[in-house]
């Protein structure tokens, strides 16, 4: 299949390149080639007329929860049985492919025992499983189920009340197949809902675990929203921060020297406005929560463009299931990574190659002669304007 005439974005460069041909055979890319300059192809190779549209290296989300659906109650959906979850994967999959996602970070599964292969562990681990090799859904990593301090997601994260007990249930995580570890590093809300100030684990506390990780090879990731949680994170040398909407400038400079990631999931504020509206029993549609949404949102985006300021490197999500986003709406994150200061072509950066660099998946979000067929075609210039993402005509995978 040759694709003729596209411009092209891959979110290194902010440049567009126009008149971009790409020879695809099976799920590979032959070559790119600008398109007066074609070497010939074969008899019979199908031609897309790919003008006025750009090609787009395939998305990288790099927070999201397969086995749940968002929503304004998507903390309820978290305790859904095993087979709500596995076919919310399902239908999950079927949106994240169709809206150009060709990689997902599962960053937390609830356990349960898994309807097809009957597996108790965190319920992403089998659909990761059953999807490997499918071109129609997308490629997936997954951390096991959340651990936390006790108290903090009560009946859906692994819950452990000492160091000792967090090590043990992280290589637990790790022997049930985790491809990564997911930490909470919030401590349990106070009895007001508010999260407290403090750190739940020292860094002291948390090294043993990523110590252990590292020498198994997989990388652990912390969920903080407080500073302190984040600061003791970063301390025990955690390899991302997942949120991080509290993050100084000092911390981001921190950051940037260890090469942590910061994992932005700034929608959900935009999100959250809406369900005053469209869902007013929503726990977050709360007079209370929507009086200090504002400024949590300006405090996250400040931390954002802290860390980007401090050359940080930015990888998006949407937090869907996990949060309330859906599964097909990382369009919107690009659209807030922009608003929070980014480049056009750097927030585009950070939902394709920025994930790849994460995950330690080298041709994720990127386009080569000789990589693999992962990209879309969007209406539009994302280089310009970003909510051209939104707009994907075709992706490669599904021809
Ligand atoms: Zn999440």
């Amino acid at each position: 299949m040759l694709y003729r005439g596209a411009a092209l974005a891959d979110g290194k460069s902010p440049q567009l390149r126009t008149g971009v041909s790409i020879l695809v055979t099976g799920d590979r890319i032959e070559w790119i080639r600008p398109s007066e300059s074609e070497p010939p192809v074969g008899e019979g190779t199908k031609v897309v007329d790919a003008r006025g549209s750009t090609i787009v290296p395939g998305l990288v989300d790099c927070h999201s929860h397969l086995t749940m659906p968002g929503g304004s109650h998507w903390i309820e959906r978290g305790t859904d049985p095993p087979e709500t979850c596995i076919a919310n994967a399902e239908h999950n999959g079927r949106l994240l492919s169709r809206s150009g996602v060709r990689w997902a970070r599962d960053v937390g599964s609830p356990r349960g025992i898994d309807p097809t292969d009957r597996r108790d562990r965190a319920l992403a681990l089998g659909v990761r499983d059953r999807w490997r090799g499918r071109r129609d859904l997308p490629y997936v990593r997954a951390a096991g189920t959340w651990i936390a301090k006790t108290g903090y997601l009560p009946g859906v994260a692994v819950s452990v009340s000492t160091p000792e007990e967090m090590l043990t249930a992280a290589r637990q995580q790790l022997d049930e197949g985790a491809d990564l570890l997911k930490l909470m590093m919030d401590s349990p809300r106070a009895p007001d809902g508010s999260v407290p100030e403090e750190s739940p684990w020292t860094a002291d506390e948390l090294r043993p675990v990523i110590e252990m990780a590292r020498s198994r090879g997989a990388f652990v990731t912390a969920h903080t929203s407080t500073l302190p949680g984040a600061r003791a994170a970063v301390g025990a040398g955690i390899h991302s921060l997942e949120h991080g909407f509290s993050i100084d400038a000092e911390l981001a400079k921190t950051m940037a020297r260890q090469g942590v990631f910061h994992v932005s999931t700034l929608a959900v504020f935009r999100s959250w406005v809406t369900f005053a509206r469209t869902s007013p029993g929503a726990p977050v549609a709360s007079a209370r929560t929507q009086e200090v949404l504002p400024k949590r949102r300006a405090a996250a985006f400040e931390s954002l463009r802290l860390t980007h300021a401090a050359g940080v490197r930015i990888a998006a999500g949407t937090d869907f299931g996990g949060g309330s986003l859906r599964a097909n709406q990382l369009a919107w994150e690009v659209e807030a990574l922009v608003d929070a200061g980014l480049a056009p072509w750097e927030a585009l950066g950070a939902a394709t190659y920025r994930g790849g660099e994460l995950l330690g998946e080298p041709e994720a979000g990127t386009l080569r002669d000789g990589g693999p067929a992962d990209f879309i075609l969007v209406h539009g210039d994302p280089l310009d304007d970003p909510r051209s993402l939104w707009r994907v005509w075709r992706t490669a995978w599904e021809p």
